[in-house]
């Protein structure tokens, strides 16, 4: 599970089925309270969804490894 160098791959938990899920965009959209981020993601069984940024659970961010570790902290406290 090494020599991959997709450094900006980003992972997170489905909500829906808790499998692990990529984030396949970010972008802004306009809401009542001005504009927020949104991602599109996609599990591994294929459910699709987009939903603002600040609900993403981030399983590990591939890059970061001191990021995955918060992360890891993060997702503990729920
Ligand atoms: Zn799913």
């Amino acid at each position: 599970m090494s020599g991959r160098d997709d450094h900006s791959l980003e992972l997170t938990q489905c909500p829906e089925c808790d499998a692990l899920a990529e984030v396949l965009a970010r972008f802004t959209l306009a809401s009542t309270e001005g504009l927020v981020e949104h991602v599109r993601v996609t599990c591994l069984n294929k459910h699709g969804f987009v939903m603002p940024a600040e609900r993403l659970v981030p399983e590990r961010l591939v890059a970061e490894p001191s990021q995955r570790h918060q992360a890891r902290a993060r997702r503990r406290r729920d």
